[in-house]
Formats: structure tokens, sequence, C-alpha cells
């Protein structure tokens, strides 16, 4: 694949950044340069917004649903087709293996069918009000709505948060994350293909603090859609807060596994493993703490480290178990949690292999599993970002709540029990946004309403629900007599 430069995309024309500077994209399996992008300041923003207000008050705001639903079809279909395209780019962007990056292309058509096929089935009450009067409530877009997305999922991301937006009638502008951004501005050109009028989406690529700030603390924009790290949301929540602006934020997680003695362990395995390593733990909502009944603690530790010798570390195209890490800076943070490990009197349980082939320029991390560590440890309570999860004992239904709960985050939690009532009981009892039983996977859950409680966030995408975080409820109370 030959090097590219690539543009923002403002009112349907693909431009470079007003003051012509370029960012550099490197490949994290060897380090090459990929592509460049264009490095965006405020200027760029304010022509973005302003695009995007212009497209709700011509073609694109005065389109039906059922035709803004007709139109995220196409673009759905339009990802499909380009399918081998936007997967081959995703891995050598994100460092991510093939398979991972075709099931996030899958996930982004799938995001584009379901949003389409809502557009047209948002609708709101008539309310019992007073004599002589009709009241009814109606759903409409916020307006322009900024997207400010990470480089971990920017398939699945764009997908969740566009799609909603989108077929909610609201105009946007994207500002996907420096470290990995090629497939949204791909994706960005299929959208145009499928007709999407001029203005509806816009994207302006560049560094966090410069494009991301200036996006942020805009005063055209009417709605925020933010995933990212913690401290970030807070940045932006702050700028949010000074427009009076609505957010959403979905952050950081640790989210947990917890394991009863009469869990299916044979069904389990591979999602305690998998949850922990998918995207190289690179995943808002991987399963960082395995969390195990006593009983049967040393032989799921001794299951999931014998799955751990076997995973494969290599390049993206190569499609093994775990790629590189996104960046070496990214690498150099998950090895400094490992080597804390070492130095705390904490086990490593097992570690995978880096395979001899991966060039010496690549951000490669050996997934590891921690063991003996305590629950106040930094590895417990600090979202790794990494291939690196950490194993523990439980005794009894209560000290595995107290363990879930005892982060700063809540997320997901994945439970592991066949008792019926421990299901339920401990489903109510977890702080977090999303409780899987007897699975796990937040991923591909198009259709399950998706965010975290405390310090993962607030808000909703994903499912039905995020179609009512991209609106405003009007209320028309009408005298008749
Ligand atoms: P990050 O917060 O550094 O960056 C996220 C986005 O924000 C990027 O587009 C970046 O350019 C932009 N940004 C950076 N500084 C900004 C600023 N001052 N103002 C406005 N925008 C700014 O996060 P990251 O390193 O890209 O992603 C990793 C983190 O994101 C992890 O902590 C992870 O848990 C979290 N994450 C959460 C979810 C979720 O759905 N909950 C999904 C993916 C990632």
């Amino acid at each position: 694949m030959s090097k590219r430069t690539y543009r923002n995309y403002i009112a349907g024309r693909w431009i470079d950044a007003a003051d012509g500077r370029r960012l550099e994209i490197l490949d994290p399996s060897d380090g090459s340069h990929l592509a460049d992008i264009a490095r965006s300041g405020s200027e760029d923003v304010d022509r973005a917004v302003q695009a995007a207000r212009t497209s709700l008050a011509g073609d694109w705001g005065r389109m039906s649903a059922t035709d803004r639903g007709r139109i995220l079809h196409r673009i759905g279909e339009g990802v499909l087709k380009n399918i081998n395209l936007l997967a081959e780019l995703e891995a050598r962007d994100v460092g991510k293996p093939l398979k991972q990056a075709r099931a996030d292309v899958e996930a982004l058509a799938r995001y584009f069918e379901f949003y389409g096929a809502a557009a047209d089935k948002v609708h709101g009450d008539t309310i019992p009000y007073r004599t002589g009067f009709t009241a009814i409530t109606l759903y409409e877009p916020h307006g322009v709505t900024a997207h400010i997305i990470p480089w971990n999922y920017p398939m699945q991301i764009i997908g969740r948060s566009l799609g909603a937006a989108l077929a909610m009638g609201n105009a946007a502008v994207v500002k996907p994350a420096e470290e990995a951004c090629l497939t949204v501005i791909e994706f960005t050109r299929i959208a145009e293909e499928a007709g999407l009028p001029h203005g509806a989406l816009n994207l302006v690529t560049g560094t966090g603090e410069e494009a991301g700030a200036a996006l942020s603390g805009h005063p055209g924009i009417n709605h925020i859609s933010f995933t990212g790290s913690v401290a970030t949301g807070a940045l932006v929540q702050a700028a949010a807060a000074r427009n009076a602006v609505p957010v959403t934020l979905e952050l950081g997680g640790k989210s947990p596994q917890l394991v009863f003695a009469d869990a299916d362990l044979d069904r389990a395995l591979p999602f305690l493993v998998m949850a922990g390593i998918q995207n190289a733990g690179q995943t808002c909502s991987a399963s960082s703490r395995i969390l195990v009944e006593r009983s049967i603690y040393e032989e799921v530790a001794a299951r999931m480290a014998d799955a751990y010798r076997k995973l494969k570390v290599g390049p993206a195209l190569s499609d093994l178990d775990v790629g590189p890490m996104v960046s070496r800076r990214q690498k150099d943070i998950v090895e400094g949690y490992i080597g804390l490990a070492e130095r705390d009197g904490a086990r490593l349980a097992a570690q995978g292999t880096i395979v001899p082939e991966a060039p010496a320029g690549g951000a490669y991390v050996t997934p590891t599993l921690i063991r003996d560590v305590t629950p106040s440890h930094r590895l417990v309570q600090e979202e790794i970002f990494g291939p690196v999860q950490v194993i523990m004992p439980f005794d009894g239904e209560q000290q595995a709540i107290d363990l879930a709960n005892g982060t700063p985050y809540g997320l997901v939690c994945g439970i592991w029990t066949n008792d019926g009532g421990r299901q339920f009981r401990l489903a109510r009892a977890i702080h977090s946004g999303q409780v899987f039983i007897n699975n796990y996977g937040a991923g591909g859950g198009i259709e399950l309403p998706f965010g975290g409680v405390k310090r993962s966030g607030h808000g909703r995408e994903k499912g039905f629900e995020a179609l009512y975080g991209f609106a405003t409820t009007k209320t028309i109370s009408i005298y008749h007599g």
C-alpha cells in the first residue's frame, strides 16, 4: 500500500488544513511511515461547524426521516463493499489483527443498518393535559453534533456515535484520533458516495490539543459525544460546560469477570482470556480483572496460564492472536505496569510469545497474566489499556461484589454461574453499565445500550436508547377550547 496524503472533508470538499500543516501516521507493526493527514486548527474546525450549520438549513435539514434512513442503509452497504480495503487499512493503522479488523468493519456496517432502519421510528407522545388542550412531544435533533473518536476502535466508535446522530437528523463534525484515523477518513468517502448531502458530515483530523480542543469549545456545537480517557473527558466536559452543551462521555474501565465454582468453565475460559487480550487489551470494555471463587481459583489460574502460553504476538497482517500496541508510547506505558508487578512482589503467572519475525521497530508487548496482587494495587485499580489481566480469588458472593465494585470504574461486568438467583442478585448489586451473564462482550452488541457509571462516564450509546441521546424533546401545548 503506497503512502498517501489524506485531507479534511468540509462542506463536501476534500481540503488541506487552512495553514497547510500535516501530521505523520506510523504503522505500529514496524514503525514505518504509513500516511500523512491534515493537522487542523481552530480555523478548520470553525469552517466545519459552519458547514454543518448550513446543511441543517438546507437539503439535510429538510430531508424526511425515511430518506435519511435510506442514505444510512446505503452507507452500510458501501462499508461492506469496501470490507477488504477498510480491514487492511485498520490493521495497518491500529495494529489490529486482520480478523479483528474485519469484525470492526462488519460492526460499522451493522450500525448503519440498525440506525438506518430506526431513523423513522422515533416518535413522541400525546399527553393527557387540561380540558381544551392537546399536548404532544417531538424529538428533534440537537443541531450540530461533535464526535471525538479514540484510536482503539475508530470504525466501531464512529459507527455507534455518528449512526445515531445522523439518524436523528443532526449534522456532524468528526475529529478522529491522531494515532489512528485512516479508516474514519475512508468511511467519510464511502458516506459521500452513498449520497449524504454536503455538510451533514464534516471531518477534521489533527491533534487533540489543537483540533479536539477547538471543537469541544466551539460555541456553534450543540452536543458532544466523546470517547477516550477520563482526563481528556473531564477537559471536554469543562469546555462543553462553558457553552452549556450536553455531553456523552464514554471513558475507560477496569471491568471484572466473576467466576463461581458452579460455572461452565469450558464455556467461560475463552471469554476470560479473549476479553483481556483482544485488540491487544486496548479496549474500554476489556476485562482486565478475573475474580474467581477460591475453591476453583488454582484450576482457573492454571487453565488461563496455559492459554496465555499459547498466545502469539506479531504484525497485524500476520493475523495472529495479538498485534502491536497502537504506538511506542502505549507500549512503554503497558510495560511500565508489567514492571510494577515484578517490583511489588506480584507473580507473572504466564506470558505469551512475540514471534521472531516481528519487526524490531514494532510496538509489541508480551501478553501477561498476573496473580498474587492486592485489591488496592495500581494493577487492580488503574486502567492499563494493554494485554494484561490480574486474576484474584474471592470467598463468597459479598466479597465478589465488593471486589467487583472496588475500583473507580463501572463499564462492564461478566458473571459466570448457573445459579439463577445469584445471577440476578449480582447483576443488581454490581455498579456497571452492562452486565453479561455466562457471556461477555460489549463489542458485538449494536442493539445493546452501552456506557458507564462512576468514572467510566455517562450517557448511553448503541441500541435504540442512543437515539434519544442525540435528540432534544420539544413539548407543544395547543389550546383549542
Ligand atoms: P484520549 O482521551 O487521549 O483521546 C481521545 C480523543 O480525544 C482523541 O481524538 C484525541 O485527539 C482527543 N483529545 C485529546 N486531547 C483533547 C483535548 N484537550 N480536547 C479535546 N479532544 C482531545 O484517549 P485515547 O488515548 O485516544 O484512548 C484511550 C482511552 O479511551 C482509554 O482510557 C480508554 O478506556 C478510553 N476509551 C473508552 C471507550 C468507551 O467506549 N468507554 C472506548 C474507547 C476508548
